[in-house]
């Protein structure tokens, strides 16, 4: 149960002064539901009031505050209302005009009467020797001068949300951040100098100057650790929980294995031998296996999963692989399927496809134990999908997937083992954050053979003799993947680009053209890949769809439209679609180019780092230099957890220390009940993992 003490916290942002239903719904936008919520929406900026000079020395541009005599009104002329409402005032050094637009007179006249004095706050501009101020932010009376804060955070804003109603509420929520049992460890406060909690969030929604929303201050080093170290905490005690699990040794003697590897047409290089060495005994040992195989696009995971598949057969146990899109689910079956075609093991195709008899035979199948191998989409593990043994699940293409709805899929295995497959390279930091629940394998070196892809910028307005190039290379019979970006705007996803190209192809090349993008119905998609894939279809015009593992070794050239609006690590995934098999690669990437036909310098430096290498971890590295945390991954969506007080590039130091501050205490307290453990379950819930805390003895 949550501690009493944090209850306000998770109420409704409703419970704000001043934030109804509508303002909560904006809120709800920028920050989140709760209170919490807007309680860890930090300021992005400050607003600095304190420079008070008098008129004649008030430098241009700049944000001033006043102490002036009201001098004279001056509404516009009668008929003339789009004309500007002046207020003349004045000091011993000057005259500031205060100017207002579509204005209300009587409310004018009486926040500035005519004769007295105010203190007005704005930017002020110069015309010659005149000072002018539009629409002051603030007027008050010098007697009530306190309330004009000098000094003001800025928050996060969104379209209808107005900054005073922002940081009134975020200013209540800090208010409530209650005084909690301090959960940093002692001598981490003592080096790093850090404030407890309450003071931390209080200061960080009041900061002084630019100085204090630098990520590197102590009040935001403080709590982004908090925030790494809840993440690290909640990581630990799942891994953990995992090792307690008893699992089943699964080891296997081979025979299915060797049988297999003979009909094979190569033979594993030395990072799949390694990787598969570290899932066999994974496999072998008696606690549960929870592992992640990394490997770029082409760098072979898919035969090591099929050799774990066969350990599992091997020691009596089914297995299941889940890719995330039905077109891959094919793929991986028609790559496995015929290296089984000598044994007598059963595999079968499972999707939301299968409905009536046919889902009733596989399903009776699967709970007796007939079908060892199931391959498919989520489906694979709908309510009626009993297994008769599982022993190994398979998620390819993790990245989707978060990791709630990864302890959500384990469970369903109950005592399987887990291989979580993913083609995305993540950077150390990120993996940390993400999978660091699991043991790591890493695929890097590529299968012997593969040249390297010729990679060349293009600017979009020479399409024309693109289009010309991939014609004459389609006659010499090659193959080509087009990728367009999808414009989505707001929900409505246009296809237009992509459909327009693929019009224009077809007109060039006739039938020997694709479409395929993620609104076709799933059967009109498989067509479309297997007509690729056996080279009916020469050119594949499609969205990103192609993106997460679409695999026709012949294809030569990539061509990507607008490069500039994808991601690093996300051309790096596409053109790894080229280059598979033993002919040279080309792939080309028309960028939309500036104003004077140049290249912006971050396009540049993204660019040049993808024709410099063809490493996934380094580009994935600079991808997240380059662009921070959110952008790189395209935040929620990705399956990366969103942090809102740590950013895993700047902090990476308080990263590292907050895994072994968390390894540490699961360690020597693993049911978190000394005094410090109690503390760093308040911690566990103000970043809602209660997820973890489940996980706990009395927890
Ligand atoms: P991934 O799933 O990692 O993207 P795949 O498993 O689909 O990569 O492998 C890509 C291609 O490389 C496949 O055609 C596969 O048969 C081939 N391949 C895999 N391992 C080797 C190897 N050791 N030597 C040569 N080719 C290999
Ligand atoms: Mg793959």
């Amino acid at each position: 149960m949550r501690p009493e003490s944090l209850n306000p916290l998770f109420a409704d942002v409703t419970s704000l002064a001043g934030v109804g239903p509508k303002v909560a719904a904006l809120i709800g936008k920028v920050a989140g539901p709760r209170v919490i919520d807007v309680m860890l929406t930090l300021p992005s900026g400050v607003i600095d009031r304190s420079y008070r000079p008098q008129i004649m020395t008030a430098d241009e541009g700049r944000l001033v505050t006043l102490t002036v005599s009201v001098e004279k009104h001056t509404p516009p002329p009668k008929g003339r209302q789009r004309l500007p409402y002046k207020v003349l005032c004045s000091d011993e050094t000057g005259y500031v005009t205060l100017v207002f637009f579509h204005a209300r007179p009587d409310y004018l006249m009486r926040v500035l009467p005519e004769g007295e004095r105010r203190i007005v706050s704005g930017r002020v501009e110069r015309y010659g020797a005149a000072l002018q101020m539009t629409h002051p932010d603030y007027i008050v009376d010098p007697g009530k001068a306190d309330e004009m804060p000098l000094i003001e955070p800025v928050y996060p804003l969104t379209e209808g949300l107005a900054a005073k109603t922002m940081r009134k509420a975020a200013q209540e929520a800090a208010s409530r951040a209650p005084a909690l049992p301090d959960w940093m460890r002692g001598d981490i406060m003592i080096t790093e100098k850090w404030p407890g909690w309450q003071e931390a969030i209080q200061a960080a929604h009041a900061p002084e100057s630019d100085l204090d929303l630098n990520p590197q201050s102590i009040t935001r080093q403080r709590l982004a650790y908090d925030e790494l170290l809840a993440n690290q905490l909640a990581l630990a005690l799942i891994r953990r929980q995992r090792r307690k699990t008893a699992g089943k040794s699964r080891e296997g003697d081979g025979h299915l294995r060797n049988e297999v590897a003979k009909a094979l047409p190569f033979r594993l290089t030395g990072d799949q031998t390694r990787a598969l060495d570290d899932i066999l005994s994974d496999m072998g040992a008696s606690h549960r296996m929870v592992r992640l195989l990394q490997g770029d696009v082409g760098s072979g995971k898919t035969v090591v999963a099929l050799m774990a598949i066969l350990a599992a057969i091997e020691s009596g146990s089914q297995a299941v692989m889940m890719a995330p899109t039905e077109i891959l689910a094919r793929q991986h079956f028609a790559s496995i399927e015929p290296l089984l075609k000598d044994t007598n093991i059963t595999v079968e195709m499972f999707t939301g496809r299968d409905k009536g008899q046919q889902r009733a035979a596989k399903l009776s199948g699967l709970a007796k134990g007939y079908i060892n191998i199931l391959i498919g989409t989520h489906a694979v593990f709908s309510d009626d999908v009993v297994y008769d043994d599982l022993g190994l699940v398979i998620i390819d293409e993790q990245h989707r997937f978060g990791v709630h709805q990864r302890v959500a899929l384990q469970d369903k295995g109950r005592r399987a083992d887990v291989l979580v497959m993913t083609a995305t390279p993540i950077p150390r930091t990120l993996a940390l954050t993400t999978y660091g629940d699991m043991e790591v394998s890493q695929i890097k070196e590529k299968p012997p053979g593969r040249k390297p892809v010729d990679t060349r910028a293009v600017p979009l307005d020479k399409v024309d003799q693109v289009i010309g190039a991939v014609s004459r290379a389609v006659e010499k019979g090659e193959q080509v993947y087009w990728v367009c970006p999808l414009v989505e705007t707001s929900d409505i996803i246009d296809l237009t680009s992509v459909e327009a190209r693929y019009g224009e192809l077809l007109q060039h090349l006739g039938d020997r053209v694709g479409l395929v993008h993620g609104k076709m119905k799933s059967e009109e998609k498989d067509a479309v890949v297997e007509a690729f894939y056996n080279g009916t279809i020469r050119v594949l015009v499609a969205t990103t769809v192609i993106e997460v593992g679409v695999n026709a070794p012949a294809a030569t050239i990539m061509v990507i439209e607008h490069a500039e609006r994808f991601g690093l690590a996300q051309l790096h995934q596409l053109r790894g679609r080229v280059g598979r098999g033993d002919k040279a690669s080309t792939c080309l990437l028309l960028y939309k180019a500036g104003e004077g036909g140049q290249l912006g310098e971050t396009a540049k430096a993204r660019l040049n780092i993808l024709r410099e290498t063809e490493d996934g971890f380094l580009i994935a590295e600079e991808d997240l230099r380059l662009r921070g945390a959110g952008d790189a991954l395209g935040s929620a969506q990705s399956g990366f957890p969103v942090f809102r007080l740590a950013d895993v590039g700047t902090h990476a130091r308080l990263l590292d220390m907050a895994r072994d501050d968390a390894s540490l205490v699961v360690e020597e307290d693993p049911d978190l009940k000394t005094p410090r453990g109690e503390a760093l379950r308040h911690l566990l819930y103000l970043f809602s993992r209660d997820d973890a805390v489940k996980l706990l003895r009395s927890g």
